[in-house]
């Protein structure tokens, strides 16, 4: 069963089309977090970041920036964020890799930021082993 998203790009389901290309689509978000929401998706389905394969992830990034651009040039706010969630413990609810791109005005809380926590660097070091293993260059 195709993704909420893919029904979108195929025109089964109204949104409010920014950009297309050959590989991505961007359209504004039904339940925005702000003015502008709007959100970034690859056309063809996978789930998250992990799935979607490298030069896909380039052509949502390379669009993500073009679309930003137009939001700071059309809505003029004083920044955005960029969000992009993968896992339901994130808060991932649409499993069709996806970028937000939220812009923000001073003193709006749109989005919430998380508690700074404390480390030493000892444990950043020994976290910094254990990912750097794990790092694959192809
Ligand atoms: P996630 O939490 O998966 O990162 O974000 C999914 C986003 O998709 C949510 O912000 C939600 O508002 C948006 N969304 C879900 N269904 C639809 C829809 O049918 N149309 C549009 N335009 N956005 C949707």
């Amino acid at each position: 069963m195709s993704s909420i998203f893919t029904r979108i790009v195929n025109g089964e389901i109204p949104s409010a089309k920014v950009y297309e290309d050959d590989h991505t689509f961007a359209f504004m978000d039904i339940h925005p977090a702000s003015r502008g929401h709007t959100l970034v998706i690859c056309k063809e389905e996978y789930p998250d970041l992990l799935t979607t394969p490298a030069e896909l992830v380039a052509a949502v990034a390379i669009t993500t920036r073009r679309v930003a651009q137009a939001i700071v040039a059309a809505l003029q706010p004083d920044g955005f964020n960029i969000v992009q969630n993968n896992g339901a413990a994130a808060g991932q609810v649409v499993f069709h890799y996806h970028v937000h791109i939220i812009p923000r005005w001073e003193g709006d809380r749109a989005v919430r930021g998380w508690e700074p926590g404390t480390a030493n660097m000892a444990e950043l070091h020994e976290l910094a082993s254990l990912i750097s293993a794990q790092i694959k260059t192809s």
